[in-house]
Parts: C-alpha cells; sequence; structure tokens
C-alpha cells in the first residue's frame, strides 16, 4: 500500500479497496520502523492522523469526493499547526506550539488531507543539506550516507522511502526543487503569491514560497490544487484564479518552445548531470517539442545577490525571536541586555546566527548602499533576463543542481561551497517565477533533477511537460533500495 500515488490513493479511496484508516495505521507503523535510519520527522502526529483519516472514510461514507479526501501527507515543520509542536528545525522553537493554523494547513485539512506529521527541515529553512537542523541530519534513502538536499530534506526523504505520497515543503531559493533532485522526486516551487505564506515562519519573506513534493507531477497538480489560492490574510498572495492542475496535464507539448541557457553548462556542473540534461530534452523532442539555446546574462550574479538578500531579510525576520515573545529563553538573565543575547546566542545554531550577521552588516547604514541596494539591482536584471528569455521561449530547461547529493559532512566547513549548489535554484525565486525539478537519471546511483521554469503563474504548464515526460520515462518509478 506505501507504493501508492496520490492519484492511486484517491482511486483505490473511492473504489473502497481500502480506507483512509487502513492506509494511515499502514503508514504510521512504517514510518514507526523505518524513519529511524533518516531522522525525516520532528514530530509525529498518530491521533490526530487516525482522527482525520476516520472524518474522511465519514465524508466518503456520506458521499463527498476530492483527490484529497483522506490522502495521507507531512507538513514541513515550518507550517504553524495549531496546538501542535511547529519549531522550525530550532531549538529556538522546540517548545512552540503554534496557537493556530497557518493558511496551507488549513486548507489542505479543509480538503480532507491526512496528517500523518511535522517533517524535520535545516534550522529556519536556511542550508541545502538538512544538517543544520537541531533535530540532527537528515538522510538521502538512496545511500544514508548522503545528504538529501534541504532545507526541505525531511519531506523529501520521507517520500522518497515511501513514507507517505506527498508532503508541503518551502523554496526560499531551492529547498523544494534541490532535494526533490537529490531524492528522485517531483517538487514545485510555485509563483511568488500563488501560495499563502500566513503561517510559514519566514525565513526570507521576498522569496519565500510553499509547495508540492511528490513521485509525480500528477501528484504534485493534486497537492497544489490543495494548497493554491488568494488568501486576504497574506498581503503578498495574488488574486488570480487557480486553474485545474490534474485537468490540464495531458495537454500536447507539439510546438512547445523549450530554452536551453548556454550559461547552465559552465565548468561547475557536473558533466554526467550535463548529459542527462540533454537526454531529457531529447526525449521532450520527441513529444513535439523545438528547442532553442538562450541566455541568461546575468545568472553569474544570483549567488552573490541572493546572499546578500536572504540573509538581510532573515536578519529582519528573526528578531522577533528575541527570548521575551517565542520560544527558547536562557536561564537566569541577569538583565535584559543578558537576556537577549544568551537567548538568542543559545537558541540559534550557527548557520542561522552567521546569517543574521551577514544580513545586519549589509542593512547597516555605510554599507547598505554596496550591498542591500546593489544585490535588489541585480535582482531586477536578472528578472529582465528571464522576461527577455520568455520572449522567445514557452519553458526554461536545465540542471536543478550542479552535483548529485554529497556525503553527510563533506560541505560542513565551507559554507559557501554549499551556496554555490543552489546556483541553478535561485534565479527563480529572486524573479518570483515557478519552477519544477523532476527525475532524470542517476549518477553513481544518486538521483539527477532536471528543471523547468516558466512565465509567472504558469505552473500547469510546467506541469504538463512534466506529466508527458513522466508518461515517457521511468526514473520517477525508481525507488531506493532497503525502501
Ligand atoms: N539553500 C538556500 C539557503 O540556504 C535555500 C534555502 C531555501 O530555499 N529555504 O538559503
Amino acid at each position: 500500500m506505501h507504493q501508492l500515488t496520490l492519484a492511486e490513493i484517491a482511486r483505490g479511496l473511492a473504489d473502497k479497496k481500502f480506507s483512509s484508516e487502513e492506509l494511515t495505521k499502514v503508514l504510521l507503523a512504517r514510518i514507526a520502523q523505518l524513519d529511524p535510519q533518516l531522522n525525516s520527522f520532528i514530530s509525529l502526529t498518530e491521533d490526530l492522523a487516525l482522527q482525520q483519516a476516520k472524518a474522511a472514510d465519514a465524508r466518503r461514507a456520506n458521499g463527498e469526493s476530492g483527490a484529497l479526501l483522506g490522502a495521507p501527507i507531512a507538513h514541513k515543520d515550518l507550517f504553524c499547526t495549531q496546538g501542535i509542536r511547529t519549531s522550525c528545525g530550532s531549538k529556538m522553537l522546540d517548545n512552540f506550539k503554534a496557537p493556530y493554523n497557518a493558511t496551507v494547513v488549513a486548507k489542505l485539512a479543509a480538503a480532507g488531507a491526512v496528517t500523518l506529521g511535522k517533517t524535520n527541515m535545516d534550522e529556519f529553512a536556511m542550508g541545502s543539506a538538512n544538517e543544520s537542523s537541531y533535530y540532527g541530519a537528515v538522510k538521502n534513502p538512496w545511500n544514508l550516507e548522503y545528504v538529501p538536499g534541504g532545507s526541505s530534506g525531511g519531506s523529501a526523504a520521507a517520500v522518497a522511502a515511501r513514507l507517505l505520497p506527498a508532503a508541503t515543503g518551502t523554496d526560499t531559493g531551492g529547498s523544494i526543487r534541490q532535494p526533490a533532485a537529490l531524492t528522485n522526486l517531483t517538487g514545485l516551487k510555485p509563483t511568488y503569491g500563488r501560495v499563502s505564506r500566513w503561517g510559514m515562519i519566514a525565513y526570507a519573506s521576498s522569496l519565500d514560497q510553499g509547495g508540492p513534493l511528490a513521485r509525480t507531477a500528477e501528484d504534485c497538480a493534486i497537492l497544489l490544487q490543495g494548497m493554491a489560492g488568494f488568501d486576504p490574510q497574506d498581503s503578498t498572495s495574488i488574486d488570480e484564479p487557480v486553474p485545474d492542475y490534474s485537468a490540464g496535464l495531458n495537454g500536447s507539448l507539439q510546438g512547445l518552445r523549450i530554452g536551453v541557457p548556454k550559461e547552465y553548462f559552465s565548468a561547475g556542473l557536473d558533466p554526467r548531470i550535463a548529459d542527462l540534461v540533454m537526454a531529457s530534452v531529447e526525449e521532450l523532442k520527441k513529444l513535439g517539442a523545438v528547442v532553442k539555446e538562450i541566455s541568461l546574462p546575468n545568472m553569474q550574479h544570483a549567488i552573490p545577490a541572493y546572499y546578500v538578500i536572504a540573509p538581510a531579510e532573515a536578519s529582519s525576520n528573526l528578531s522577533r525571536f528575541d527570548g521575551v515573545r517565542f520560544g527558547y529563553r536562557c536561564a537566569d538573565p541577569k538583565n535584559l541586555e543578558d537576556l537577549y543575547k544568551r537567548s538568542r546566542g543559545e537558541g540559534f545554531g550557527p548557520e542561522v546566527q552567521r546569517r543574521i550577521m551577514v544580513g545586519a552588516y549589509a542593512l547597516s547604514a555605510g554599507y547598505y548602499d554596496a550591498y542591500y541596494l546593489k544585490a535588489q539591482k541585480i535582482r531586477r536584471l536578472i528578472k529582465n533576463d528571464f522576461m527577455a528569455a520568455f520572449n522567445e521561449v514557452d519553458i526554461i530547461l536545465g540542471p536543478t543542481t550542479p552535483n548529485p547529493a554529497w556525503k553527510l559532512g563533506a560541505k560542513n566547513s565551507d559554507p559557501v561551497a554549499e551556496y554555490l549548489e543552489d546556483v541553478y535554484t535561485i534565479t527563480a525565486n529572486l524573479a518570483g517565477l515557478p519552477g519544477l525539478s523532476m527525475p532524470a537519471g542517476f549518477v553513481d546511483g544518486l538521483p539527477v533533477g532536471v528543471q523547468l521554469l516558466a512565465p509567472y503563474f504558469q505552473e500547469g504548464r510546467l506541469l504538463n511537460v512534466a506529466h508527458k515526460y513522466q508518461q515517457n520515462t521511468d526514473w520517477h518509478t525508481r525507488t531506493p533500495t532497503g525502501f
């Protein structure tokens, strides 16, 4: 039963082959048995899950239907869940039980999804390896000595190991697409403003976006349908109709114009990944697509710009964790300053502290123009590059990451080496564009992802292309040994 996709689960529940309660029990037992190897969950919510599963079964018995009604999922542990610990992977929030549900959590619960638990993540979503979590590193099910990617590494590892069919993630600079690539999943970062950020603990507010992680594009369509939509509680949410993503999966790719940026194939890219990317292009050509080389001339500036903007916003967002209002407070503070210093010094891990320092520095008087303002200008140039490219092509295709997964600990002493892994993903966040990563082959037994980018609000196009590709390839069906 654990092999079923969301789409298959929906059919099985509709045909009364099994109940949501039965399925939920099977998956909870599987998590108990296998997750100790992976560490993909921070909290399990067994009681809530069984209660939601029974309620979904009752709704089905009353004639209700829906692709998510009774479907087991999990949430990255930065989506607020009422009465349940919402830790953001940090000691700072280890004792924080959210007083309300994030919009995404509330919407999925209303659609009948069953929450099995909260997944592990890099602390405050800062990282590309899921090693900065207060709750310990997550292991990649394809090789337990390797990282699963981050920051949504718990969601990715759990879905890849067939502990559950799909999970939510968030993507500020690649945190859905990069772990999807490293664990052989399909992951989608929607257009900025497509999915509500209300109740999603902020890292860098102008870049953060929630989205689905699943094995197939078909399942990403189902989960995104439950997440997307205007939310008056989020001032950056956009009031744009949500199309029927599942209905759009089978559009023809005849004449689809694919742009492949020449800058993507630089020295930093593993040549074996480059070959797999070109193989995916050949596959799409067979389906009728036409391919064109394009240029994104400002791409080389993306990492420096991102690693100024994201820490700057983080330093501001994380100022609320001060030992007074939320979360961790140090023992026996001598005075107010000591309370602030030690609560933050003890509550935040080293990567979070590094980002706060960098961000505060970049925003400080005298350096603002040199760093933050300049980074914002680069951000506009990157957006302009994309706008020009989308005048010529319908979709941009390239690698999701320059390398496959790396060994746990391999980049711990060199944060910049880890930042460089984000080179292909962060531009979509800087521009606010939707992006998807899909399985496209293996290098040394480790999965490789191909990234597709589309114009604003064209999530449906990304899902359509990925679905067609998946109907003609079997990379996404490969299962890690032992799971
Ligand atoms: N790796 C990037 C960072 O550390 C992106 C993380 C994310 O998307 N949340 O900032």
